[in-house]
């Protein structure tokens, strides 16, 4: 209050849920500095670019974005370039080496350092921090949230599975869980402040806790007992949790989600591929038949439960005959949605070195083919919503000023009438698409 702006900022955020959380962070710390928002990098002391390691084209994504604001900073020596996230972490020196006009450097575990470091910058020049390991977790840092009604939690950060593709391990370092106490004070503080929707955050949720055991007790904490801790939480009425591992999706978890009234009943389960011949090649625990078992277990327990997956095509190796068992068990499994990838190798992967690529032809033709396949089934499960009454938790206006909201489930659905972000509404389903819904608000 009454603070002097210490300049303005702009972060452009790439990649997944983590890193938005991350940013969340980000302009949380500046926040509590006296910084204000900027809408244009040429209007921002600091920029941010925050990164992403997973996604294809990440190295051009940002020394693209690195080329753009080259110039702004020739014009305006004040401005701060700030390389933060997953590639920062896995590059460390080489993105200075390739942009000399960066001035920071920050890797996903040296967050809370972010304020001193664009001080030193100031004072010493460019900076770099990719320490291995993280001291202090993000959500423990000040937030300004993209969301009032709506918070990321991050419960735990890194990976103990070494999934052949992935740069997680690599990038965000081992497992570590946050305590429960930690995680169940922050939900309270968010709902204090009037979020009503928490989603929590691990790059393999349902291990949360194996590397923390319960205080007095000796045992280890489960995320199970975490969901039950959370649901607790007054004023939260609507729980997700992302993303989980197939093989970590015990029964207690099960059992949680459908006895907590709060637990949405979403579930995103990675499948990857539907060829046991790729799974062990990625390095996936599972079998696709054992995958099926899984599902049917979760449906039997959860009555209505969407299930959303991720899947990979052209992995190193794949032939025609694993391909087809991709679409057969994709076809099985009935997902409400999936995530389709187009294997591309990540560098420092071990999926990266194998033989075997698949030319980029031969991928999307496969690719094409799960598309249509996917939508297909999406379509036909959205359908059967088609006459159900659904509550929606309001998002926003959509472009042609109609309300958009989503159901427990976790489905996209435009509804006509007026209602803020944030609040609950409940509507008749009346028409479906593969990807979204459309509803007709319903008087209570
Ligand atoms: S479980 Fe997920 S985060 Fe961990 S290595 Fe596999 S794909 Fe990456």
């Amino acid at each position: 209050m009454g603070e002097p702006v210490a300049g303005r900022y702009l972060i452009r955020t790439f990649g997944c849920q983590m890193n938005e959380h991350d940013s969340e962070r980000i302009a949380g710390l500046l926040d509590s500095e006296g910084f204000a928002r900027a809408d244009e990098a040429r209007d921002a002391e600091v920029v941010v670019l925050n990164t992403c390691a997973i996604r294809e084209n990440a190295d051009r994504r940002l020394y693209g974005a690195l080329g753009h604001l080259k110039p702004l900073k020739d014009r305006n020596p004040r401005m701060r370039i700030v390389v933060a996230g997953c590639l920062a972490q896995k590059d460390g020196g080489t993105v200075r080496a390739r942009a000399p006009w960066v001035d920071v450097v920050i890797g996903t575990h040296a967050l809370p350092g972010l304020l001193d470091m664009i001080r030193a910058a100031e004072r010493d020049g460019p900076q770099t921090d990719v320490r291995e390991f993280t001291e202090v977790f993000p959500s423990a840092l000040p937030a300004r949230r993209e969301s009032r009604h709506h918070a990321w939690v991050s419960v735990s950060v890194g990976c103990d599975n070494r999934c052949t593709f992935c740069i997680v391990p690599l990038v965000r370092g081992p497992q570590r869980s946050r305590s429960l106490g930690d995680v169940l004070a922050e939900v309270q503080a968010h709902a204090r402040d009037g979020v009503v929707e928490v989603t929590l955050l691990g790059q393999n949720v349902n291990t949360y806790g194996r590397d923390l055991t319960v205080p007095g007790s000796g045992r280890r904490s489960r995320f199970a007992e975490l969901l039950r801790a959370v649901d607790g939480v007054e004023g939260i009425r609507r729980i997700r949790f992302t993303s989980p591992h197939p093989h970590d999706f015990t029964d207690d978890v099960i059992s949680a989600m459908a006895e907590c009234r709060h637990v949405c009943e979403h579930i995103h389960f990675p499948l990857q591929s539907g060829s046991d011949r790729v799974l062990r090649a990625m390095q996936r625990s599972y079998r696709s038949e054992r995958y099926l078992g899984w599902l049917e277990r979760i449906r039997a327990a959860i009555p209505g439960v969407a299930v959303t997956t991720d899947v990979i095509v052209g992995f190193p190796g794949e032939r025609e005959e694993d391909f087809a068992d991709t679409l057969r068990v994709v076809a099985e499994a009935r997902f409400d949605a999936a995530f389709t990838f187009q294997y591309s190798p990540r560098p420092g992967t071990p999926a990266a070195a194998y033989h075997e690529q698949i030319p980029k032809a031969v991928v999307q033709e496969r690719f094409d083919r799960l598309v249509e396949l996917q939508e297909r089934i999406s379509l036909e499960r959205n359908s059967e919503l088609v006459g159900r009454r659904v509550e929606l938790l309001v998002e926003g206006t959509g472009r042609k000023g109609n309300l958009k909201g989503r159901t427990r489930t976790n489905k996209l659905v435009h509804v006509d009438g007026a209602a803020s972000a944030g609040s609950f509404v409940e509507a008749e389903i009346v028409a479906a698409h593969p990807h979204h819904l459309v509803g007709a608000a319903a008087g209570s």
